[in-house]
């Protein structure tokens, strides 16, 4: 199987960029690489792909926008750093974006987006609004308000956790090493690019605990982030930043860098829904039912009652006739979908005083079972 054939169709990317890439040689912004991530985005969108940017910088930036040099481990003046510099950070990146024609959003995240199922859905929902618009996304960590236990800790390990949260198909970590080695490359010549990885845990000597003597700078972030993404069922790549035309590359399936291969089958995120356990059931009448096989969609007005105590974002049962057919997040809670059950969308601001992000009570995030 070529690399293409591995990739399959790739529908919404998430590129994550370091701050070496922007920061090129220590202490300057690096314009060219940034408007060269733009034009490879422009080209990505043109061609039908959804891209997000996970960006980091804004602590680099910062620092040299302040004049300080933070001795290590000092927190507090990173974080006002962190504070000066996302601002300036999202500038660069806009007037990068807006010469090729584009606008950006800016989403910083916290440890909440993550735990949190109603986070995690607003995410989702705010990502899918910005993408409809044309809009490009870029994240980073809301350093300036983070403590040390609440933080994800690198934008590796963040890049992957929008991946699996944006129900990406592919995550594109660009590195100062052009891949995954079975020894260090700069100190082995004998050192080989391993260019697939279908078992994780076949590869994880090689990235450089403490036992292990092969060790490249910074791979024990990116397993872990290749870890998150198997397990949502999104494929991943460790690219050479510097290298020319890299992203398009990396999308358009040519043999670059190491790919870690999630399993196949159905999408992760139904995958998940299948196996999570339901705290409820909606009831269902038969043309629902018919909507919910053919559209994936189920509206208010096709449901007969509602078992449960469950919020917004909960996975529930959709029961027909007293069959389980499908599960599904549902974009109410159980009080609300009892106040809506049965009527049509257009009296959900009625009932409820306010609207959702969509007529459906359950849109696209439906497994059949
Ligand atoms: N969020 C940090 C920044 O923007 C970087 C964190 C990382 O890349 O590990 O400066």
């Amino acid at each position: 199987m070529d690399r293409r054939q591995q990739l399959g169709e790739v529908g919404r990317v998430v590129i994550k960029i370091g701050s070496s890439s922007i920061m090129r040689n220590g202490s300057r912004i690096s314009r060219d690489f940034m408007d060269s991530v733009a034009e490879q985005v422009r080209f990505l969108k043109d061609s039908g792909v959804e891209v997000l940017i996970v960006s980091s910088g804004a602590i680099a930036l910062g620092l040299r926008a302040m004049g300080v040099v933070p001795k290590p481990n000092e927190i507090p003046i990173r974080q006002a750093a962190a504070s000066v510099g996302q601002g300036l950070l999202m500038q660069e990146w806009s007037d990068s974006f807006q010469r090729n024609g584009m606008i950006v959003g800016q989403i910083l995240m916290t440890m909440d987006a993550y735990s949190d199922r109603e986070s995690a859905l607003n995410l989702h929902n705010t990502v899918d609004s910005l993408l409809k618009c044309g809009v490009v996304p870029i994240f980073n960590e809301n350093d300036a308000i983070r403590t040390q236990e609440i933080r994800f800790g690198d934008n590796d390990t963040l890049s992957a956790i929008v991946a699996s949260r944006t129900d990406a198909d592919l995550l594109v970590i660009l590195s100062d090493i052009d891949g995954l080695y079975d020894g260090n490359p700069r100190s082995d010549p004998d050192a080989k690019l391993i260019p697939v990885v279908t078992d994780l845990d076949s590869v994880r000597g090689y990235a450089g605990d403490s036992g292990s003597k092969v060790g490249t700078g910074g791979m024990r972030t990116k397993l872990k982030a290749a870890e998150i993404c198997r397990d949502s069922g999104c494929n991943m790549i460790i690219a050479l930043s510097g290298a020319d035309q890299i992203i398009t590359r990396a999308v358009t399936g040519e043999d670059v860098g190491t790919i870690f291969l999630t399993g196949t089958g159905i999408t992760k995120k139904r995958r998940w829904i299948k196996s999570a356990h339901p705290s409820g059931a909606l009831h269902i009448d038969q043309g629902a039912r018919d909507a919910v096989l053919d559209h994936r969609s189920l509206l208010p007005i096709g449901i007969r009652s509602v078992d449960g105590t469950f919020g917004k974002g909960d996975v529930v049962d959709i029961m027909c006739d007293d069959h389980v057919i499908a599960k599904g997040i549902v974009s109410y809670g159980a009080h609300d979908l009892r106040a809506i059950a049965g009527r049509h969308s257009r009296d959900i601001e009625s009932a409820l005083g306010y609207r959702g992000h969509s007529d459906a009570v359950i849109s696209e995030n439906i497994a059949l079972l």
